[in-house]
């Protein structure tokens, strides 16, 4: 499993998020606390942020661990935004697409991270990927589950759907396919965060008015962030924070 963050809020130097915290995203590559499958998220980084006045994220990543690039050092310094998605990888499977395979993932405003394994993939999704156009399957960003389930949520988003709509929709279709996937999703477009909890652990910390981080797991001892209940779809703004359950699909 990987770790996750995303962030809304007054404008920060990245390294406030993900390097400074005791127990940021980078310190979760090597010791995670709370993460329930794997161990060290060594597979690869990434990171997206939004820029003032540009509703289309930049992206790095990187096919390493975070704690080893030097280029992510000087960047977390001096790159500063007021809305950002980044995840550590600990690949499920081992294949050839390196950096990427690293989330985020990226279309036009959105950015989406995926910590979790689809069971039985690529097969148990057949059904799944017959439903989407060639153009999308062509246009996969790695070969990886996530990748695919990230089409799926892209589909869905062209279709109109709002974030918590494609979110909650495609982890329902994805375990009614796929019972006993992990299915941690995260989407922002730069001023909401839709995510939800399926099998793996996801926290929150809002002020607000003012701020919210959603998360794999808390990047300190702070005593304001909430764990989110499994099967839970949270839709967060920069005001408030919304927890709805999601129901699992019957057999
Ligand atoms: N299954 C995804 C991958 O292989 C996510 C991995 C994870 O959550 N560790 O990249």
């Amino acid at each position: 499993m990987c770790r996750h963050v995303a962030y809304l809020g007054p404008e920060v130097q990245l390294r406030t998020l993900l390097r400074d915290p005791p127990h940021a995203l980078h310190r979760q590559s090597w010791a995670p606390r709370r993460q329930k499958h794997g161990t060290v998220n060594a597979d690869g980084f990434g990171v997206g942020w939004y820029a003032p006045g540009d509703p289309v994220p930049a992206r790095y990543r990187r096919p390493g661990p975070i704690w080893a690039d030097l280029g992510f050092t000087d960047l977390s310094r001096v790159v500063r935004t007021s809305a950002l998605l980044a995840a550590v990888r600990d690949a499920t499977a081992p294949g050839p697409d390196q950096e990427a395979a690293a989330a985020p993932f990226a279309s036009e405003r959105w950015l989406f991270s995926h910590n979790g394994a689809v069971r039985g993939w690529p097969g148990s999704l057949s059904a799944l990927v017959d439903s989407l156009p060639p153009a999308e399957l062509l246009t996969l960003e790695a070969r990886n589950d996530s990748a695919l389930v990230w089409a799926l949520v892209r589909h869905r988003l062209a279709d109109g759907d709002d974030g918590p709509t494609a979110l909650a929709d495609t982890v329902l279709e994805v375990a009614e396919a796929a019972p006993t996937s992990r299915l941690n999703l995260l989407l922002t477009d730069g001023e909401t965060i839709t995510a939800t909890a399926w099998g793996d652990t996801l926290w929150y910390r809002s002020e607000p008015g003012r701020s919210t981080v959603v998360a794999s797991e808390p990047y300190d001892d702070d005593p304001y962030w909430c764990e989110v209940p499994d099967r839970t779809l949270l839709a967060a703004s920069r005001t408030d924070v919304l927890l709805t359950p999601l129901k699992e699909p019957t057999a």
